[in-house]
């Protein structure tokens, strides 16, 4: 086995040298030889993949101290999911780490529409057999910041992710995602206030990394129960969090749809990241507030769990909000993990 010296390491873990002989010292990432003579540090290829994760952790804000210990105490609920994750990844407890050998598949669906009372539709729904997302755009331009920030994510299905770095080439497509936003909400044109939600799922054949920035969700049915997997970005949100305001209080709440990230100029974009290990059977649901805002989460379930075909699933839901006055453009994504036909 070829051995990379410091510098090729560094350069293909996105970590400096100088981070490197640090993590050597405090024993988070021994380099797999130390040339007795010289002291130069030599790593192996499959330590590329911790060390990628180390750096996540630290980009996180992660004490080292506390890597080190494998323990998290992460100040966000953003910062608490991915560091949990990455912890038990590191210490081998993560799932993910012992692959199944079944091939595994992804069936879905996507549907958007423009409810009853909206004059447009600036939600996006995209599904293929790589890439699932919602995007719920705001402002004069929304219907095109949503359109470009899943363009951008789609630009991944061509690219082969290194195995290891799924998380970064998510964090360099979020990159391209916010610049199409920009883009879209150039300063003195009429798309200056555009912006967007944005939440999506990518397919590795074995896992799906979900970015989610906003208050667009995803719930995943799994043993007949009905679980939400992301946290909505929004104000009510976080004076749920803190106490302040009952789940029954925050759906009335006149500014429930005000977000405290998004894809947009001047929004904070800070994107919850996090792997899921793929088990067949399972359902995913991602959807614009226009469904979970006016439909609720017991007929969701029901609606999930009664209708096996996701194009009748998608069907369904957005006829649900509908039929609920639709009040709000209206997007769905409903993706099964199958057996690979
Ligand atoms: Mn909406």
């Amino acid at each position: 086995m070829e051995l990379l010296t410091i510098g090729a390491f560094a350069k293909a873990s996105r970590l400096s040298p100088k981070a490197l002989r640090l993590y050597d010292e405090l024993g988070l990432l021994t380099p797999a030889r130390v040339d007795p003579e010289t002291g130069y540090r030599r790593y192996a290829p499959e330590q590329l993949e911790r060390a990628r994760l180390v750096a996540w952790l630290r980009r996180l804000g992660m004490p080292l101290a506390r890597i080190r210990q494998a323990r998290v105490e992460a100040d966000t609920a953003a910062r608490r999911d991915l560091a949990a994750f990455l912890v038990d990844h590191l210490t081998g407890k993560d799932p993910t780490m012992s692959r199944t050998t079944a091939p595994l598949a992804l069936r879905y669906a996507a549907l958007s529409d423009t409810g009853r009372v909206r004059a447009s539709n600036q939600d996006t729904a995209y599904a293929d057999s790589r890439l699932l997302a919602v995007a719920d755009g705001y402002g004069s331009g929304g219907a095109l910041a949503g359109a470009a920030a899943v363009d951008a994510l789609r630009s991944l299905e061509s690219d082969t992710v290194p195995a290891g770095d799924l998380l970064g080439a998510l964090e360099d497509a979020l990159g391209r995602a916010e610049q199409a936003v920009h883009g879209v909400a150039s300063p003195g044109d009429d798309g200056a206030d555009a912006g967007t939600t944005l939440t999506a799922m990518l397919w590795t054949g074995s896992q799906l990394a979900l970015v989610h920035i906003g208050d667009s969700r995803v719930h995943l049915l799994r043993d007949g129960e009905l679980f939400q997997i992301t946290h909505d970005h929004t104000v009510v949100q976080s004076l749920i969090d803190e106490g302040r305001l009952t789940p029954e209080e925050a759906a009335s709440h006149p500014q429930r749809s005000l977000l405290l990230r998004a894809l947009g100029r001047g929004a904070d974009s800070t994107p919850d990241l996090r792997l899921h290990d793929a088990r067949a059977g399972d359902r995913y649901l991602l959807c614009s507030d226009g469904l979970s805002t006016v439909v609720p989460a017991g007929d969701i379930h029901r609606v999930l769990a009664d209708t096996p075909e996701p194009e009748a699933a998608v069907r369904e839901l957005v006829d649900l909000a509908n039929a609920s006055g639709g009040p709000d453009n209206v997007s769905c994504v409903v993706a099964d993990v199958v057996a690979k036909a």
